[in-house]
């Protein structure tokens, strides 16, 4: 392992990795150390959905969503990997009329941000999603350009390309601690040796707040279980992914037939926790069959859990540290970090290459707007 770099990034889930490389063959920096204490995608990317919308209630949400999406639609011909993208829309249900509302004042503030999404009515939606029981819909929300990939072929797509360019990536090292000189952070420690830097990314999903900790810092972030579930595979039979904010869930047909679905657990609290639960399936699958009765038939094969490291408003941390400038968080991404991946990237890289970020406006995610009362609303399309 390098003894120095310019950039060491700590983590290999989709930030990490995106990161990696913007800065390696997007922004010229190839003096970039990625340390991983497991192995590619072994966090919350590997367990995520691989959904990705602009369907947002904040503008924030909304302009990160956008710009990510067209990169991964260009996936394959920028990287050489084929990431399974797939722009079969999402679809929002809305089963009331304060749901009719909230669905409208988010579609405005979308289009305004040129995101085609549009309310459609429950015979629009018979044809979007025949397997949808819509006999109590009142309609719902629906962009055509959303769509959704697999996370493993990406984070293997730009660590190979990064790795190319002359990224080092050390799986099966834990940073157990730093160095610091006055505000900078001088030494990553790792496991398998120290490494000198100037600059260091912290993209530890889930345990990020535990990175921070071994600098003293106190990161508003709270790691959270997801649980999700796999079934057996059919015939393509259902373009969108659909996530229905009343009934908490969210689901899709992967490219090989089988349904993906997940939600949020009832009285869900803070923790690490990443283990399954018996309710779990019994209670996601009640949800599912309610509406989409033809999943009736299908077996469930597989369940596993996952980390959303959740911020106060919902929206991710990224930017600089004010206690230690040279230390950058990519953190918080509530449950939207896959999608988000891209962007955050080219916005890590343009930090740290050109000292500004041109690709979008990003005083939303600077961490000081917890402690400054600068917080916005907090995002309401989460599931
Ligand atoms: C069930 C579930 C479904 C989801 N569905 C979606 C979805 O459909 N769409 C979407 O956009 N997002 C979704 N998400 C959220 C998404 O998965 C995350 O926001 C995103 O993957 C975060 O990526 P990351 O690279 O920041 O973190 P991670 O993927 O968690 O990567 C962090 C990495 O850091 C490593 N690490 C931690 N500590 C250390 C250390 N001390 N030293 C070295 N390495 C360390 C970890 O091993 C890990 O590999 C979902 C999440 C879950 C759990």
């Amino acid at each position: 392992m390098r003894k120095t770099a310019k950039v060491v990034i700590i983590g290999a889930g989709c930030t990490g990795a995106a990161a990696a490389y913007q800065l390696a063959v997007k922004h010229g920096e190839k003096d970039v150390v990625m340390v991983e204490k497991d192995f590619l995608a072994a966090g919350a990317t590997g367990r995520c959905g691989g959904g990705m919308r602009q369907q947002w209630s904040t503008r924030g949400n909304i302009r990160l969503a956008q710009r990510s999406i067209s990169a991964f639609k260009n996936f394959q011909d920028e990287t050489g990997q084929d990431c399974e993208f797939w722009e079969g829309g999402y679809l929002l249900p809305a089963w009331n009329e304060e749901m009719v509302e909230h669905h409208h004042t988010n579609i405005k503030l979308q289009n305004e941000e040129n995101v085609p999404s549009r309310f459609v009515t429950p015979e629009e939606i018979k044809d979007i999603a025949p397997i949808l029981d819509t006999t109590r819909m009142l309609g719902g929300a629906y962009c055509p350009t959303d769509g959704k990939a697999n996370p493993f072929l990406v984070v293997k797509g730009w660590c190979e390309r990064a790795a190319d360019a002359g990224v080092e990536i050390n799986v099966r090292t834990e940073v157990t601690g730093f160095k610091t000189s006055g505000d900078k952070v001088t030494h990553v420690e790792t496991s398998r040796g120290t490494i000198e830097c100037e600059c260091v990314i912290n993209a530890a999903g889930g345990h990020s707040g535990v990175i921070g900790k071994m600098l003293g810092l106190d990161l508003p972030v709270a790691p959270e279980r997801h649980q999700i579930l796999v079934t057996e595979p059919v015939k393509h039979c259902h373009d969108p992914m659909v996530i229905d904010l009343r009934h908490n869930i969210y689901f899709s047909q992967a490219n090989h037939g089988s349904f993906i679905s997940g939600h949020t657990d009832y009285g869900v609290q803070s923790s690490f926790n990443i283990r399954n639960n018996w309710q779990f399936p019994i209670q996601l699958s009640r949800k599912l069959c309610y509406l989409a009765p033809p999943l009736k038939r299908l077996k469930v094969v597989r369940i596993w859990a996952g980390l959303y490291t959740m911020t106060p408003d919902a929206q991710p941390i990224i930017g600089p540290t004010p206690e230690y400038p040279n230390f950058l968080n990519a953190i918080g991404f509530s449950g939207h970090g896959f999608m988000l991946s891209p962007v955050t990237g080219t916005i890590l890289a343009e930090l740290i290459t050109q000292g500004k970020v041109t690709v979008c406006p990003i005083q939303e995610f600077d961490i000081r707007r917890f402690k400054d009362g600068t917080a916005g609303t907090r995002e309401a399309n989460v599931v």
